[in-house]
C-alpha cells in the first residue's frame, strides 16, 4: 500500500523528467544494489533514488521510482510460487513433485520471469557473466535469469552432437529417471574467463549440480552460485552443496511430501 501511494506521488511529481533511460536499462544497476530495508519502503525508494543519482548516472527518476515500486515487495514471487505448488503441484511416490502445468510442461512465463528476477536479486553481490543449466527443464528459468542479467545462457546437452568442438563431458545420475547419462558443453562457450551461475528447476540430491561443478572445473571457469526454483529439503543435495561453501538459493524449499502433503520450510 505504501509502495502504491509512493508510486502515485512520485509519478505526479516526476513526470516532467526527460526520458533518458529506458525501463529495461534500469534493471541491471538495480540488480546490483542491496535490497531496501523492509521497515520503510517509502524511505527505501528515496535512498535508492538518491543512490542512483549520486552514482553519477542521470537515470530518469520517474522510471526509477516506478520500477522500484513494482519491485519493492520482494517476497511476492516466492509467495506466488508456493501458492501454485499447493494448488497445482501433484505428489508422486518416491518424493517426486510434478509441476507440469506451470513449470515443467506448460509454463507460466510471468511467474517464471518474476522468479528469475528474485534469483538475480539474491545473487546481486556476485559478478556473473554467464548462466549455465542442463537441458531440458532448466532452460526456461535459466534463459529468464540470463535475460534479466543481460548475459549469455549455456545449456549442457544430453545428446552429444558429432559436430561439437572441444567437448567437455561429465556423468549425471537422474533421480527422476533412475539412470546415469552423459552431458556435454563445448569449451568454446565455457572458458576460464567465465563466472557462472547455475540455474535449474529442482534441487533434489544435487547430482545435476555436481555434474555442472565438474564441467565448470574442467573448463577453469568460476562457479559464482546455484539458484533453484524448488528445493526438496528432505533430499541431501542442498546440505551437501552448502557444506562445500557454494552460494545456494532456492525460492521454495519443501521439507516433506509425506502422505502427499506438501510442507514448506
Ligand atoms: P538432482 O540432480 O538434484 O538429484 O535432481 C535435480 C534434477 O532432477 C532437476 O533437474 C529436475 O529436473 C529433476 N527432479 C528432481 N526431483 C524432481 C521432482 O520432484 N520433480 C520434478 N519435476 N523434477 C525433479
Amino acid at each position: 500500500m505504501v509502495a502504491l501511494l509512493a508510486k502515485r506521488f512520485f509519478t505526479n511529481v516526476q513526470n516532467d523528467a526527460p526520458p533518458i533511460a529506458t525501463y529495461n536499462d534500469l534493471k541491471r544497476p538495480i540488480a546490483t544494489l542491496p535490497p531496501p530495508k523492509k521497515i520503510n519502503d517509502f524511505l527505501g525508494i528515496w535512498v535508492y533514488g538518491l543512490f542512483l543519482r549520486k552514482d553519477g548516472r542521470k537515470w530518469h527518476n520517474h522510471a526509477v521510482i516506478c520500477y522500484l515500486c513494482d519491485k519493492i515487495d520482494f517476497s511476492h514471487s516466492m509467495k506466488q510460487l508456493k501458492e501454485r505448488i499447493l494448488s497445482d503441484g501433484k505428489c508422486f511416490d518416491g518424493g517426486i513433485l510434478k509441476v507440469d502445468n506451470f513449470i515443467n510442461h506448460q509454463m507460466d512465463p510471468v511467474l517464471m520471469r518474476e522468479m528469475a528476477e528474485e534469483l538475480v536479486r539474491r545473487f546481486s553481490n556476485h559478478s556473473i557473466n554467464k548462466v549455465i543449466t542442463i537441458e531440458a527443464s532448466g532452460i526456461a528459468p535459466a534463459i529468464m535469469v540470463g535475460a534479466a542479467l543481460n548475459v549469455p545462457v549455456l545449456f549442457a546437452k544430453k545428446k552429444m552432437p558429432s559436430t561439437m568442438e572441444n567437448m567437455l563431458v561429465t556423468e549425471v545420475f537422474s533421480f527422476t529417471k533412475n539412470r546415469t547419462y552423459s552431458v556435454c558443453v563445448s569449451s568454446n562457450y565455457l572458458t576460464a574467463d567465465d563466472r557462472v551461475l547455475f540455474v535449474d528447476d529442482f534441487l533434489a540430491n544435487g547430482n545435476a549440480a555436481k555434474g555442472i561443478i565438474d564441467l565448470v572445473e574442467q573448463s577453469g571457469a568460476t562457479l559464482e552460485g546455484m539458484g533453484f526454483l524448488i528445493e526438496k529439503g528432505f533430499q541431501r543435495g542442498g546440505d551437501e552443496l552448502r557444506s562445500r561453501g557454494i552460494h545456494i538459493e532456492s525460492l521454495a524449499i519443501i521439507d516433506s511430501l509425506d502422505n502427499c502433503t506438501i510442507t514448506f520450510r
